[in-house]
């Protein structure tokens, strides 16, 4: 069977091909970096860090643009309250994020693209909607007009027929009830961060930044947009209204998003107080790892429901993993090859393989590896298992290995550290002091420094900060 998404435009499993040639265009939206990014976004990112790694399994290139949201209402609110600009409020922010991505071994898109630095191709596509009369100004702002756009709503499937009255609405996120006219490029207000355009001073709303990026990078047609499901509307309904009303061509072909993450079987939320980034999880002494495999586990168009069993758990499957992939590696075997085990290795390849091309279904994929492993187990008690059967293993857990990425213990120098390492290098660091050993004090502050860490003597103690 082919490469299989479901694709929500649609609402069907298609076989998946690229549009020409080998390479696979595809944008996912990325980070606002006004915060730490938190776990349930990190289950969307990894989605499509599996993603990435299935498509070049099965032969394609890559050419993957993410956004990183700079410009929009909060950042320029909690910019100003600190007195930064733009710039130097998200950096931190997006370093953060960027680290994290790291730990949870995602790999990096082939393009990242800040929204700051893309403010001539928003202002280029809204000047596009104005000539095809898709605009309209109000109060200093510019909108798009649903009305004019007969597709709206096919991404999300609801029917705006009724309720497209001209009315406007100013906020980038609203919900269905309040599908209105969308802001394209907002009104400078006050003191507040401005660009000039030909429609006045002020800044992109934040559906034109993936529009405008995402085209620019990759051309009218993607062949996959990605993203968690709370973008289907309005963000990816907006998007498609925009695009397809400058090029009247399809935007994407696939569009593919990842369900919701709830904590012990809660939404997640600030308010219930189980809103956890990753460092707050690594602060529980889980490796990243553990948290990737728990992620990934669950395929991603069903609820993730995340536990502290379901991590505990996840360390463990990674850990039976290591042993068996260790226990292969070391075991003492008589020469030649058991022909029946190398047909179950290639057939556990198959199993995986199939699960994985049909919609990335991860829990099946990660059944066979296990049922595989189980088998092998017996083969070694049972000394049935030869020295010729190693290499056919190894590839079995190779191929495991380039998509789940777990086996591999994560370098030391790479991960980041949690509050409580941190604490612990500073006693350390204290005790140096008061003994006198100022060479290792100087080294721990040296080292914390190496990992970000900035330490701060004062008279009611030490106070760090992450840089
Ligand atoms: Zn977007």
């Amino acid at each position: 069977m082919a490469l299989r998404f479901f694709n929500t435009l649609t609402q069907e499993l298609e076989v998946f091909h690229p549009q020409k040639d080998n390479t696979v265009r595809m944008y996912t939206c990325g980070p606002t970096v006004y915060n730490f990014v938190h776990i349930g976004n990190f289950r969307t990112f990894t989605f499509q860090d599996l993603l990435r790694r299935w498509l070049r399994y099965r032969g394609y290139q890559l050419n993957h643009v993410m956004n990183v949201t700079d410009v929009d209402d909060k950042i320029i609110a909690n910019a100003a309250k600190e007195q930064k600009s733009i710039e130097e409020y998200t950096q931190g922010f997006t370093k953060a994020f960027f680290e994290d991505a790291a730990a949870l071994r995602l790999e990096q898109p082939e393009h990242v693209a800040p929204a700051i630095k893309h403010i001539p191709e928003m202002i280029e596509a809204i000047q596009k909607l104005a000539a095809k009369n898709y605009t309209y100004t109000n109060d200093g702002s510019t909108y798009f007009r649903i009305a004019n756009f007969s597709q709206y709503g096919k991404l999300s499937h609801n029917d705006f027929a009724g309720i497209r009255s001209g009315a406007r609405v100013d906020v980038d996120e609203y919900d269905k009830a309040d599908a209105r006219d969308f802001v394209l490029w907002k009104g400078r207000k006050g003191n507040e961060r401005f660009w000039t355009s030909p429609f006045g001073d002020g800044r992109p709303g934040w559906h034109i930044e993936c529009s405008a990026m995402a085209m620019s990078y990759l051309g009218e047609t993607l062949d996959i947009h990605a993203g968690g499901v709370d973008l289907i509307f309005p963000h990816h309904e907006n998007e498609i209204a925009q695009s397809e009303s400058i090029t009247g061509k399809p935007f994407a072909r696939f569009w593919l998003h990842s369900e919701h993450l709830h904590i012990e079987s809660q939404k997640m939320s600030k308010s219930l107080g189980n809103f956890y980034t990753l460092r707050d999880l690594l602060d529980t002494g889980y490796q990243p790892e553990a948290i990737r495999y728990l992620l990934a586990s669950v395929p991603y168009r069903k609820k993730l429901n995340f536990t502290f069993d379901g991590l505990k758990a996840a360390a463990k499957s990674i850990e039976r993993l290591r042993d068996f992939e260790a226990r292969v590696a070391s075991a003492k075997l008589p020469a030649g090859r058991n022909e029946a085990l190398s047909a179950r290795s290639a057939a556990a390849i198959r199993q995986f393989e199939e699960a994985m091309d049909d919609d990335l279904n991860t829990a099946e994929a990660l059944a066979a590896v296990f049922e595989y492993v189980r088998a092998i187990h017996s083969a070694l008690d049972e000394h049935r298992f030869q020295e010729e059967n190693r290499w056919d293993t190894a590839r079995v857990l190779e191929i495991f290995d380039s998509v789940f990425d777990v086996l591999k213990p994560g370098a030391a120098e790479a991960a980041i550290l949690s509050n409580g390492e941190i604490d612990g290098y500073i006693q350390e660091r204290q005790q140096a002091k008061k003994s006198r050993d100022f060479a290792r004090a100087d080294e721990i502050r040296a080292l914390l420094e190496t990992k970000g860490i900035l330490l701060e003597d004062s008279k009611e103690g030490v106070r760090w900060k992450r840089k």
